[in-house]
């Protein structure tokens, strides 16, 4: 398969980075081409543990050839963080990894903004700068990579960004950075960044022309996408399969989607949530699935798996096969659920709400199965207990989409491909 694309159908950390970290042994290149370090990606080789924000999950494999394309909001300081821990666990970067001249980056002004109006609105943000930088790419503010190159431009951007964002700032009785400081920053970066800048969508289009074998690594999940997710409780971009072409500047179509979801579900921050687990379920969930954010720390709220979620999430992301994480997770449990409907009063919904109000008060319907057993040592998908077996035909069967793989752990070689 010449393109394919691994993108999340929940609310994000479905366990993309490790399903990334192994399909991408048989890639030429992986590419990032949405969201920012407000994502993060936890892969475990061998005990030790990576998680990467910006820099592709792929890096780990040293033939491949890592991109972030436009879409990405880059943030430097997240950026050279990872290059550090890379070069620490002896993985070399240089002339394998790219960023977009064209990105927009995450200025530490970014970040004081998101502090800012979580401060006087409460929002809620992972305060990593991502939304005000995709908000000032929209008002033709920002500062981008190739941008970093023209003192004039920097000069100029950073007077106006002053002069617009201070006042907000002074009102959460925040400090704005002065001039110099964050002049002096970009020429740091500047000088850091500069052996990593490309022309990525040229590098990709060439890649395309040769039959390459590319990986696409979707950060978040659709139910976050700022359009066709939970409204406002999103992210600032297109993270699933519709920001592809957009974020990479080359007109792309994968062959391969996998839709990746967990056997449960869980979202960090505000947001309506029909299935979640306040009570000693939803304990279970975080403890055993260890469910705290990879970038913020933030406990996960969970809950059990959704489908009509799921099915709303399918139509948008077209996925052509599901990979399921953390069967064991739930393995143990006597009985385990599945949301298979909402209801309101006595109407049964049939679409998946726009409207967040409605979502708060939808009844989760729900079928039950029994548990499983352990199924960390069963190596092979065929030999998953039939309990688990039974369960993941259901979903097939409710989302019309072939399962072609779990993951039983969290290590990179507890993952199972299904073989026909
Ligand atoms: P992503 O953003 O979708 O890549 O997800 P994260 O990396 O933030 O979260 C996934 C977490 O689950 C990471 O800590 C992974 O190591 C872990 N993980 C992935 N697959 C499995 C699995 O099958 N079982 C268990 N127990 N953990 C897993």
């Amino acid at each position: 398969m010449a393109v394919t694309a691994v993108v999340g159908l929940q609310w994000g950390d479905e366990g993309k980075g490790k399903l990334v970290d192994a399909l991408a042994a048989r890639a030429d290149y992986v590419v990032r081409y949405a969201s920012g370090s407000n994502a993060g990606h936890t892969v475990i080789v061998n005990g030790r543990r990576f998680v990467f924000h910006i820099v592709p999950s792929g890096i780990l494999h040293q033939r491949t050839t890592c991109l972030i394309c436009r879409g990405v909001a880059f943030d430097p300081e997240s950026f050279f963080s990872e290059l550090k821990s890379l070069q620490e666990a002896k993985i070399a970067c240089e002339r394998r990894l790219w960023v977009s001249r064209r990105a927009h980056l995450v200025l530490p002004i970014h970040k004081l903004e998101d502090e800012a109006l979580d401060r006087l609105l409460g929002i809620g943000t992972t305060k990593r700068g991502v939304g005000p930088c995709y908000a000032d790419r929209a008002y033709r503010l920002g500062i981008r990579v190739i941008d970093l190159y023209s003192p004039a431009t920097i000069r100029q951007r950073i007077k106006t960004l002053l002069e617009v964002k201070s006042p907000l700032l002074r009102k959460a009785q925040i400090e704005p950075p002065s001039f110099d400081r964050l002049f002096s920053w970009c020429e740091d970066v500047s000088q850091r960044l500069q052996s990593f800048v490309a022309d990525t969508a040229a590098i990709l289009q060439k890649a395309l022309n040769s039959g390459a074998e590319i990986l696409l690594e979707g950060a978040q999940g659709v139910m976050l996408d700022i359009d066709h997710g939970t409204y406002p409780y999103v992210t600032s971009c297109h993270p699933a399969t519709d920001g592809i072409s957009s974020g990479c500047g080359v007109s792309l179509l994968p062959q391969r989607v996998i839709g990746v979801l967990k056997c449960y579900t869980t979202r960090v921050g505000a947001g309506p949530f029909p299935t979640e687990e306040e009570g000693d379920i939803g304990e279970i969930l975080r403890g055993r699935g260890g469910e705290f954010g990879a970038t913020t720390s933030r406990p996960r709220r969970c809950g059990w798996l959704d489908l009509p979620a799921l099915k709303y999430a399918c139509r948008i992301a077209a996925p052509t096969q599901l990979f399921v994480t953390k069967l064991d997770v739930l393995a143990g449990l006597q009985k385990i659920k599945v949301c298979n409907a909402y209801r309101i009063g006595q109407d049964m919904l049939t679409e998946f709400p726009a409207d967040i109000s409605v979502l708060e008060k939808v009844e989760p319907l729900f079928k039950e199965f029994c548990g499983w057993g352990d199924v960390k040592g069963v190596g092979a998908f065929s030999r998953l207990p039939f309990q688990a077996l039974e369960f993941l035909a259901f979903i097939e069967e409710e989302l019309g989409v072939e399962v072609g793989g779990v993951s039983v752990g969290s290590e990179r070689m507890e993952l199972l491909e299904r073989r026909s």
